[in-house]
């Protein structure tokens, strides 16, 4: 047993230091990356954000809207090859631009994966997402998807350190997915107590990714725009959202309705409703590490993507960076005890 003694940091724990800027308007803040990646040699620019590959967030309709935006989703597992083929068939090669076809590791994902691509040349982006990207079996995984898909870019993960972010792109990943356990609907840290907190994570995965010219996807822990400035200001290329896009007209939740207000389920991939759903219960020798909760419904995403997006761009004023890519260089963290104000955050005083 060995302990480190290095305090790791969350989003939490730190804000940005305003500096010196000569912006006049947020509305001069470009917000777009250009990015070409190490494994595929692909180029793609748009907006780095990404919706989780959740069955409620990662849907098509959640593309159609996003890709207005020229966001990315990472489209869940769950969906047939039938469903992708009306999908494909029904919008534009330029919406397919934003779609990243998720995958889990086994023979048969590999075979639909294989099937999905066979369906549109303009599919270029593969997800393979499990929860511990740490074994073997996802290493070699990785490798025959990188051996089938040469142009293809390729996002692999869940993993928290550099040694294996180093790993993954050498095995074929062009951007490596980071975060265990800081998700909203994620109970890992409680159920095992292994986990890694995120700003942390992001600043060591992202030197090691960019030092081997590959990418990062901070994926979690976001609950406000400043947070995805933080992911964003210690290095992130991508920011994966899924809370925070959750209980929206374009995903796939069930809605309640309670004394009046309508309401949506949104639950982690591995709670015990989505083992429900997709594996007939929870296996015996597992545990759950997710769990349900009910939303407000929120109406249509389009608005919170603009609330985001607008935090963003302040964020970059703030510290006088003309465009996102500047935002790593001109961010220094300050260590904080505290965030806001609470005074007024009891539910009582909004309306
Ligand atoms: P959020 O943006 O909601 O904080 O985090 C979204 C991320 O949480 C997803 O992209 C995924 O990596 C992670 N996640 C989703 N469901 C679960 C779950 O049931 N358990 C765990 N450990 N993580 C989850």
């Amino acid at each position: 047993m060995r302990i480190e003694e290095d305090i790791k940091l969350g989003f939490k724990d730190v804000l940005i230091r305003p500096k010196r800027s000569t912006l006049i308007s947020r509305s001069q803040v470009d917000l777009y990356r250009k990015f070409i990646f190490k494994n595929s040699k692909l180029t793609w620019s748009g907006i780095p954000i990404i919706a989780a590959n959740m069955d409620t967030i990662g849907t098509f309709n959640m593309v159609k809207i996003l890709s207005n935006f020229h966001i990315l989703t990472a489209v869940h597992k769950y969906y047939s090859v039938i469903e992708w083929e009306k999908f494909i068939n029904s919008v534009s090669e330029e919406i397919l631009r934003y779609v990243i076809v998720s995958t889990g590791t086994s023979n048969a994902d590999f075979l639909k994966i294989k099937k999905i691509f066979s369906l549109s040349s303009s599919l270029k982006y593969i997800c393979i997402d499990v929860a511990n990207g740490y074994s073997e079996h996802f290493i070699n995984f990785l490798k025959k998807v990188r051996d089938c898909f040469p142009n293809k870019t390729i996002c692999a993960g869940n993993v928290v350190t550099g040694e294996m972010v180093e790993e993954l792109i050498l095995s074929g990943a062009d951007i490596v997915k980071v975060g265990i356990g800081p998700g909203s609907v994620c109970t890992t840290r409680l159920k095992t107590g292994v986990g890694y907190p995120q700003l942390s994570a992001i600043i060591e995965c992202s030197d090691a990714a960019h030092g081997l010219g590959g990418r990062i996807i901070s994926d979690g822990g976001c609950v406000f725009s400043g947070d995805l400035a933080k992911a964003f200001g210690g290095g992130a290329d991508f920011t994966m959202l899924g809370g925070m896009l959750a209980a929206h007209e374009e995903c796939d939740g069930k809605i309640i309705e309670e004394n009046g207000k309508r309401f949506m389920l949104f639950y982690g991939m591995s709670s015990q409703a989505a083992m429900d759903l997709y594996i007939g219960g929870v296996a015996k020798y597992r545990s759950t590490e997710g769990k349900t909760i009910k939303l407000l419904f929120r109406g249509s995403v389009e608005s919170t993507i603009r609330d985001i997006l607008g935090g963003l761009r302040s964020a970059c004023t703030y510290v006088g960076a003309e465009s996102l890519k500047e935002l790593t260089k001109r961010t220094t963290f300050i260590r904080v005890s505290e965030q806001e104000n609470h005074v007024f955050n009891n539910k009582s005083y909004c309306f």
